[in-house]
């Protein structure tokens, strides 16, 4: 009798684990997958919708991304949105307007510039000025100098997600088929390779895997160095907090990326938790934390080599010397003070909504997640976007943003990696995936 040896076990249910999930039970033949997730439920650190931006990014409005980034990351925005879509469900996703705001000659310059480059490859965007922006953004536009030169670029195709109900989806997907299983509230703690098998550890019980995947976090990559891949790297966890302001904005308003900064600049958008609720933010704040407000895992921070080691600490220097983050750091500490930080950030907001006042801006407590930020040793510099490790029969994701815009594009590398490893008996339904979640052809 010959025993199937393919059971792929993913470790987080967040949007990339149960993207995962589903993905290799829809298109592939693998005959059992199995997620474990430390707590009582999906997506309740970096996914849930109070801890990140909700923005579905494709790269176009983002002035952070060059051409290049940009269409790398269209495809998985295209499966996200085909898939949201697919689902009709307004607690899922809303559809907006998704600009970048300039403000002043240069900025207005740079996004006239990005249009031409950008427009024959996002069909869905147009540049707006003051007039237009009168009508479909009023916040923008009022109370503002008139002699203050303002564009911006705006796509229609901007997609509010809430990535918790997403990864509830895809769970729901993966239930369908007899040959998942999810189990919660199971922390996994080791895992060693013994033989041909990984022997993951949780707090309650052993679990042998042919494949691994993990999908958590910045744990990933502690994982990763137990099994002595990615020594090279080290995590900078940087957090984020969103004020809110009520009712000011209709669609997400994104500012020109701050030059040479490696974090994108504050923006303001409606929650999809409370559409009459617009809120700005994220900050950028460092933290020693694995998962934000979780104070016991500084512990497990500190097992990573960014403080615990001399190069990790180096390259902690060579990067906010080299790129000035001090003062930038500094700033984004103090906006999350009392009376101080909404003077503060409100600075910030009113180049986006002029006429807003101290006592609009609410500093939400509790909420924001952290961004593991990539940090590599080698070269002593910050990796930015999604960061992937794969190892014998293991895949590792990190996933600072977007990391859950491109969960589906990234269960699609992954399960084809799978196949990969598993072998010839193994096959990833490609014209299946493209025809349910690929680009639509031009006449559709
Ligand atoms: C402030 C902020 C704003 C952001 N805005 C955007 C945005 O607008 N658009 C975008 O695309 N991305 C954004 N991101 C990034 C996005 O939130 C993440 O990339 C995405 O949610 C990552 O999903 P994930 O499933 O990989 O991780 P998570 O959602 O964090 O899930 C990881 C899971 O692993 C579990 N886990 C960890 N360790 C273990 C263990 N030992 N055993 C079992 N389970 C474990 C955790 O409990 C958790 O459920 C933002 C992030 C932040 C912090």
């Amino acid at each position: 009798m010959i025993t199937k040896r393919d059971r792929v076990v993913i470790i987080g249910a967040g949007v990339t684990g149960t993207a995962a999930a589903k993905v290799l039970l829809e298109y592939t033949n693998v005959s059992q997958v199995i997620l474990i997730e430390k707590r009582s439920g999906v997506a309740q650190v970096n996914s849930h919708p109070l801890n990140n931006a909700q923005t579905s990014h494709d790269g176009s409005t983002e002035t952070n991304y060059d051409l290049g980034h940009a269409l790398r990351i269209k495809p998985s925005a295209t499966a996200l949105r085909r898939y949201a879509v697919s689902k009709g469900d307004p607690k899922l996703f809303q559809k907006t307007l998704r600009m970048c705001l300039a403000v002043g000659p240069k900025e207005v310059l740079l996004l006239e510039k990005r249009y031409r480059e950008f427009k024959p490859h996002y069909p869905d965007l147009h540049l707006a000025y003051r007039e237009e922006l009168a009508r479909i953004e009023p916040k923008v536009v009022e109370g503002r100098d008139r002699s203050e030169i303002i564009s911006a670029l705006v796509s229609t195709e901007g997609f509010i997600i809430n990535y918790q109900e997403l990864a509830k989806h895809f769970l729901a997907d993966a239930e369908r088929d007899p040959r998942f299983k999810a189990v919660f509230n199971s922390s996994v703690k080791k895992i060693v390779r013994r033989d041909d098998l990984y022997l993951i550890q949780t707090d309650s019980f052993t679990i042998s895997a042919d494949v691994v995947l993990f999908a958590s976090g910045p744990y990933s990559l502690l994982f990763a160095q137990q099994l002595g891949y990615g020594t090279d790297y080290a995590i900078l966890p940087v957090a984020g907090s969103f004020y809110s302001s009520g009712e000011f904005l209709r669609n997400k308003v994104y500012r020109v990326q701050i030059e040479g900064m490696p974090f994108a600049a504050i923006h303001g958008d409606p929650d999809i938790l409370d559409m009459r609720d617009t809120r700005f933010g994220p900050t950028t704040k460092p933290l020693p934390l694995m998962e934000r407000h979780q104070y016991g895992t500084s512990k497990d921070f500190l097992r990573l080599p960014l403080l615990s080691t001399l190069r990790g600490l180096g390259s902690l220097l060579k990067i906010i010397w080299s790129k000035q983050l001090l003062t930038y750091v500094i700033k984004n500490i103090l906006f999350d003070l009392p009376v101080i930080g909404p003077a503060l950030f409100l600075r910030e907001v009113r180049p986006i909504v002029p006429t807003i006042r101290y006592r609009d801006l609410k500093l939400r407590r509790g909420a924001g997640g952290i961004r593991p930020q990539i940090v590599n040793l080698k070269t002593q510099e910050l990796e930015m976007g999604d960061a992937t490790l794969v190892g014998e029969n293991a895949i590792f994701n990190t996933t600072p943003s977007p990391g859950a815009s491109v969960c589906l594009g990234n269960a699609h590398r992954d399960a084809k990696k799978i196949v990969g490893f598993l072998g010839p008996d193994y096959y990833f339904d490609e014209d299946k995936f493209q025809r349910e979640l690929g680009e639509l052809p031009k006449s559709a």
